[in-house]
């Protein structure tokens, strides 16, 4: 764990604070709301090393790049997100039965993705829309994806389920919904496990990498960014897929980051070109909805690609980051 503490706090005021904490703790200074400008003060700030204090060029300390030079890389199974490979993350936005979870993970396994998506807990629009079955699909994904060789990713919601979630999930995706959901963040920074952080719908890059931030000082370094793409003015598409981010992120952060051309898009002829684009803008992977029945999905049917569309995703993918890696 990580204790921020503000800007003027004494040495033996953190040691004093540490103390009350039962857990390994490193300590860092925030600069207080009424900094009047102390010229030594400010002098000795700069000569202790510049790591974990937030400023107002870097609000985000441990999520920035500034600090930490060397990319991060999580690794999930064997998938190495961050590292040399693209790493594509495919299954169906939901759950939906035994027999189409396996079959999703078989197939998805088969197309070369290396972990499982399904969504348990669905944060649906409309309360009347299908919801998700719950911890029972949950357990039906952690089988397929045992089945198949694959970890699994899955949403989770709210904080008190973060425990049980964990308990059968390899990886924890936070929703476009609750990025800002500060006290779940919280959670999941205290899970252990490495955490898919989607991009609010209509959030600026400083909060995302903010709300990365609050998992990042709870002690959980595994944190992987994904654009899922913004509200915008146009109903041709669902969202409007940010691939500028992707560049800028690499120059900001640390952090590996994921492109979802299928939230990003909602239509599934358009989640092979925006998947390839956002691996040549430099992504690290893909995480992308595949149904076996696109048709009969019962949530983002639109969007579903099918089994034979992802392997030629994922062989696209691959070529695009060979091609990047050829010097210049
Ligand atoms: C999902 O991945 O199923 C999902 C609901 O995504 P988002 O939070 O990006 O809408
Ligand atoms: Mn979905």
């Amino acid at each position: 764990m990580i204790m921020a503490t503000r800007e003027g706090t004494t040495p033996d005021e953190r040691v004093e604070r540490v103390e009350r904490v039962d857990q390994p703790t490193t300590t860092h200074s925030a600069p207080s709301a009424d900094d009047g400008g102390d010229r030594r003060r400010r002098m000795e700030q700069a000569e202790r090393p510049a790591l974990l204090r937030p400023t107002s060029a870097i609000p985000y300390p441990l999520a920035s790049r500034a600090h930490h030079p060397a990319k991060s890389v999580v690794q999930v199974g064997d998938a190495l997100i961050g590292g040399a490979e693209p790493v594509v993350i495919a299954g169906p936005c939901s759950v939906e039965s035994e027999e189409q979870i396996h079959e999703s993970a078989r197939a998805a396994r088969a197309a070369g993705a290396q972990l499982l998506r399904g969504g348990a807990f669905k944060p649906r629009t409309s309360p009347y829309s299908f919801q998700g079955l719950g911890l029972d699909g949950l357990r039906l994904l952690a089988e397929a994806g045992q089945a198949a060789g694959l970890p699994v990713v899955t949403e989770v919601m709210e904080p008190g389920m973060v425990e049980p979630v964990a308990a059968l999930a390899d990886v924890l995706q936070i929703g476009s919904r609750n990025m800002q959901n500060y006290p779940l963040l919280r959670e999941v920074g205290r899970s252990g496990r490495p955490v898919l952080l989607k991009r609010g719908y209509a959030a600026t890059v400083e909060e995302w990498l903010l709300a990365a931030e609050y998992i990042l000082v709870e002690g959980n370094s595994q944190v992987i960014l994904c654009e899922r793409g913004l509200r915008s003015f146009d109903p041709q598409t669902r969202n409007l897929l940010d691939l500028t981010c992707v560049p800028l992120l690499a120059r900001l952060t640390h952090l590996p980051i994921l492109v979802d051309p299928s939230h990003g898009t909602g239509r599934s002829d358009l989640v092979m070109p925006m998947g390839v684009a956002a691996i040549a803008a430099g992504a690290d992977g893909l995480i992308v909805e595949m149904h076996p029945n696109p048709e009969n999905a019962l949530s983002d049917a639109d969007q579903a690609i099918t089994p034979d569309v992802l392997r030629v995703l994922v062989l696209r993918a691959q070529a695009v980051r060979a091609a990047l890696a050829l010097a210049v």
